[in-house]
C-alpha cells in the first residue's frame, strides 16, 4: 500500500496477545509506529521484547490482538470480522517489506559480504545481478566496508559482520528495519561502529524498532522509547523524559540497574 493510500501509522498494533503453551508473554500490546519514526524499546530480559518483533515480521503467530504494517494486516484478511491466515506466499511477500538485523549476524559462511547482500535480490527478487551487484556495492560503502567486499564472514570482525547484515537487510528495500539487541553479541570495542550505521541510517529517515539495552543510543537517536515488562507497555514517550524522569517504579528499577 503507498503512504499516500495510508492514514494509520506504518506500523499499528493492537491489544497483541501471544502464548507459548501457558506462558502469555505479550499481554495486550499497543504501539504504533510512524514512517521515519525510531522507536527503542526497552526493558528487563523476559519482557517480550524480542517476541514482539518478532511477532511483527511475522516470525511468531499471535493469539489476538490486530498488527498493521503499512495498512496491511500482517499476516491475515479479515472477512466478516474473521481472520484467515495468508498463504504462506503472501506472508513471505509481507516479510520482503521488512528487514531484521539479529543479535547474531548468521550471514552465510560460504559467500563473500558482497555475495551476501546480493542473495535475497538476485534470488528471492529475481532481479538482474548487475544492477544488484551496483547497489550492493553502494551498500557496503555506505556500512564503511567498501574494501571488504571480498571477505569471507570468517575474515571480518563481529562489528564487520553486523554491519554487512545491516546491508544485507536493506537491500531488500525495506520500508521498515527491526534491530534486536544488534550490538549485544559484539566485544564492547566493536559496539559503536555498528550504532553509527544505525545513526545513519535513523538520519537518512529510515523507520526503525530497536530493541536495544543501549540507553545512550536510545536517549540521542529514538524519537520514543517505549519500556516493557512482563508483557505490557509500562510506559512511553520522549526518551530523554522517560530516561532520566522515568514516571513508573518498574522502568525506575530497571534503569536504576543499568548505571
Ligand atoms: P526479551 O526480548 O524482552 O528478553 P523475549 O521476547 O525474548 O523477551 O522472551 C519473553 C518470554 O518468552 C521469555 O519468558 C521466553 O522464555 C519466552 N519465549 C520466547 N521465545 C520462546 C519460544 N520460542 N518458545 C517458548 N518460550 C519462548
Amino acid at each position: 500500500m503507498t503512504s499516500s493510500a495510508r492514514t494509520m501509522p506504518l506500523v499499528h498494533a493492537v491489544n497483541v496477545h501471544k502464548a507459548f503453551g501457558r506462558n502469555e508473554v505479550l499481554k495486550g500490546i499497543d504501539i504504533d509506529v510512524d514512517e521515519g519514526e525510531v522507536v527503542c524499546l526497552l526493558g528487563p530480559s523476559g519482557s517480550g521484547k524480542t517476541t514482539f518483533l518478532r511477532c511483527i515480521n511475522q516470525l511468531e503467530d499471535i493469539q489476538a490482538g490486530r498488527i498493521w504494517v503499512d495498512g496491511d494486516l500482517a499476516g491475515y484478511t479479515e472477512k466478516n470480522g474473521k481472520l484467515h491466515r495468508l498463504k504462506d506466499k503472501q506472508v513471505a511477500a509481507q516479510r520482503r517489506e521488512i528487514g531484521m538485523v539479529f543479535q547474531r549476524f548468521n550471514l552465510f559462511p560460504h559467500m563473500t559480504a558482497l555475495e551476501n547482500v546480493m542473495e535475497a535480490p538476485v534470488k528471492v527478487q529475481g532481479r538482474k545481478k548487475a544492477e544488484v551487484r551496483a547497489e550492493a556495492l553502494a551498500l557496503l560503502d555506505t556500512v564503511g566496508l567498501s574494501d571488504k567486499e571480498s571477505a569471507y564472514p570468517a575474515q571480518l570482525s563481529g562489528g564487520q559482520q553486523q554491519r554487512v547484515a545491516i546491508a544485507r537487510a536493506l537491500a531488500m528495500k525495506p520500508k521498515l528495519m527491526l534491530f534486536d539487541e544488534p550490538t549485544s553479541a559484539l566485544d564492547p570495542e566493536l559496539v559503536g561502529e555498528v550504532l553509527q550505521v544505525m545513526r545513519d541510517l535513523a538520519a537518512q529517515g529510515m523507520t526503525m524498532i530497536v530493541v536495544t539495552h543501549e540507553m545512550a543510543f536510545a536517549r540521542d537517536v529514538a524519537d520514543r522509547v517505549v519500556f516493557m515488562d512482563g508483557g505490557v507497555v509500562v510506559e512511553q514517550g520522549d526518551p530523554k523524559t522517560v530516561i532520566n524522569n522515568p514516571q513508573h517504579n518498574r522502568t525506575k528499577a530497571f534503569l536504576s540497574r543499568l548505571r
